[in-house]
């Protein structure tokens, strides 16, 4: 294999991109509140930059504080007046599916914006945000006609004389704050908006400032399926504004932050000043752990995929590997053999294999953990270089002998940076594993259902994989445990999230 090195080849070439996409990254991108698009009222705008090659792609509107408190005006008022609250269940089904299938009549558009805007491979986007998007608005759309509640004959002891009856009922929290991350852009947003569709609350999204343009398409799929205006609305912006303003506003009842831990925390503190519901899916440590018996034809990739797929930033990438010592040597040559021919290039070319890190900011701050580990004694068994040019682009990168206590085994890299390690026998991998504050996810290969069974009770975490590695499901809850967050996204846990039960008594 040739390494692809120069600036041409390693960026994107604009030219395969459709007539949509184009047209929509040349067009004004503003904020969508209570159905209209206005700009900022500053009037301040952020670029866009594509990671391939560090060229601004687009600008989107700065919000201040100004801006967030008409978009929390306005989602408060859609939920409590206007055809929203009276919409019946079947009708925002409808809706929701009208919304699914503009978005699958838009794949390709969608995708290449969100690969252009995050540096991730157009394969990648078109599954895991675009389509899997469009998957989510379905799923989502059969909840809202079964959420509910229940009916008890009370027994009220107290007052023998009389019989009363009880039912609880289903009621939409109301105003949700959304803030999402720059891994999966769109398909975050979504996974916030879908289950605020489905249980009748409103919505104000704040995408990550890296990576807002799908965020903005979807407000403009959402107007155009006739979601009544004040239910979406998107605001975008840096963080310390924008997010800060939203998670503090008094008129927000919920919010659905996914991010970094130390965000996640400020949202904590904040939310319990106010006494909001809060819901939080932050980052991970995950651990893999390769025990003797394990099929090794799917272990090995399985390893190498658990840390590599979407360049490392996924939340539970598998970014410790954990190897039995009889077997190590043969599972690391083969996972430093994947990493090793790991084609890098632009996302727009369907022959790469990575794409850059979202952006030169970000690689900088991942190169540092690697480079402090090879301080702290840890050798280098593959990459850790990063390619010459204006791309945000690092070799995948495999560590080993790091100390068990250095940052890098400790602390979310959110990178393609793997630690590996040996192990002698399950009680030693076990604590290994869960050894840091995390608890998002983790993984065994194995073939023998006690040792599996073993590890599923042991392991910290709130996904645990058992002969595969980052495998979600709508149907299926996520989230995680200790600094991975608190609360569920997905299944029926994270739809009944935003929902809040009521108690009514009968006399009868
Ligand atoms: P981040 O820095 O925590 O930002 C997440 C979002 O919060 C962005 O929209 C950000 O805006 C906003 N924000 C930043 N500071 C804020 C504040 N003080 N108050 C309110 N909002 C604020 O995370 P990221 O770097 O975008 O994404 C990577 C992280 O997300 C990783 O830790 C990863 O593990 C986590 N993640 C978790 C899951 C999960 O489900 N568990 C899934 C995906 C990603 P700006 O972009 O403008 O800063
Ligand atoms: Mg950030």
């Amino acid at each position: 294999m040739t390494e692809r090195t120069s600036e041409s080849a390693l960026s994107n070439d604009y030219s395969k991109l459709s007539e949509q996409a184009r047209s929509f990254l040349q067009g004004e991108k503003q904020l969508f509140i209570n159905g209209r698009w206005r700009s900022a009222r500053r009037g301040s705008t952020l670029p866009v930059v594509d990671p391939t090659n560090g060229r601004e792609v687009a600008r989107i509107a700065d919000a201040a504080e100004e801006d967030v408190d008409a978009a929390v005006e306005a989602a408060r008022h859609a939920f409590e007046s206007g055809p929203w609250p009276k919409m019946r269940p079947h009708e925002r089904e409808q809706l929701m599916l009208r919304l699914a299938d503009l978005i699958a009549a838009e794949i390709q558009p969608l995708a290449e914006i969100e690969c252009v805007n995050s540096g991730k491979l157009i394969g990648n986007t078109r599954l895991f945000d675009a389509e899997l998007s469009v998957h989510t608005l379905r799923y989502m759309a059969g909840w809202a006609t079964k959420l509910h509640g229940q009916t008890m004959d009370l027994s009220v002891p107290y007052l023998p004389d009389q019989r009363f009856s009880g039912f609880t009922r289903r009621t939409p929290v109301g105003v949700v704050a959304g803030i999402t991350p720059w891994n999966v852009p769109l398909c975050q947003a979504v996974w916030k908006l879908a289950p605020v569709l489905a249980t009748g609350c409103t919505l104000v999204l704040k995408p990550a400032e890296q990576t807002s343009l799908t965020a903005i398409r979807l407000a403009k799929l959402c107007s155009r399926v006739g979601i009544p205006e004040g239910v979406v609305n998107v605001i975008t912006g840096r963080g310390s504004v924008a997010g800060v303003a939203l998670a503090s506003h008094p008129g927000v009842d919920k919010i659905s932050f996914t991010g970094s831990t130390n965000v996640g925390r400020h949202i904590a503190e904040t939310a319990a000043k106010q006494l909001k519901r809060v819901s939080l899916e932050l980052g991970g440590k995950s651990p893999v752990v390769i025990a003797p018996d394990a099929d090794l034809d799917i272990a090995i990739p399985g390893a190498a995929w658990a840390i590599f797929g979407n360049n490392g930033q996924n939340c539970c990438a598998g970014s410790r590997l954990y190897v039995h010592t009889s077997i190590f040597d043969r599972v690391i040559e083969g996972v430093v053999k994947i990493a090793d021919e790991m084609q890098l290039g632009p996302g727009l070319d369907p022959t790469s294999m990575m794409g850059p890190m979202v952006s030169v900011a970000h690689r900088s701050r991942v190169v540092q953990f690697v480079s402090s580990a090879v301080s702290a004694g840890a050798s280098l068994l593959a990459g850790g270089d990063i390619l010459p040019g204006p791309g945000a682009y690092l070799r995948p990168t495999i560590l080993m002998g790091t100390p068990s206590d250095h940052d890098s085994v400790q602390q979310e890299i959110f990178g393609p940076v793997l630690n590996v390690f040996r192990f002698n026998d399950d009680a030693e991998a076990i604590r290994l594993s869960n050894d840091t504050r995390f608890g998002l996810g983790a993984s065994i290969w194995t073939s023998r259902i006690a040792t599996a069974t073993r590890y599923l009770e042991a392991f910290r975490a709130g996904t645990v994989w058992i002969n595969t590695h980052n495998i979600l499901d709508l149907s299926l809850p996520f989230g995680g445990l200790r600094d991975s967050g608190i609360g569920q996204e997905l299944g029926q846990e994270g739809v009944l999230s935003y929902t809040q039960l009521r108690a009514v008594v009968m006399r009868q």
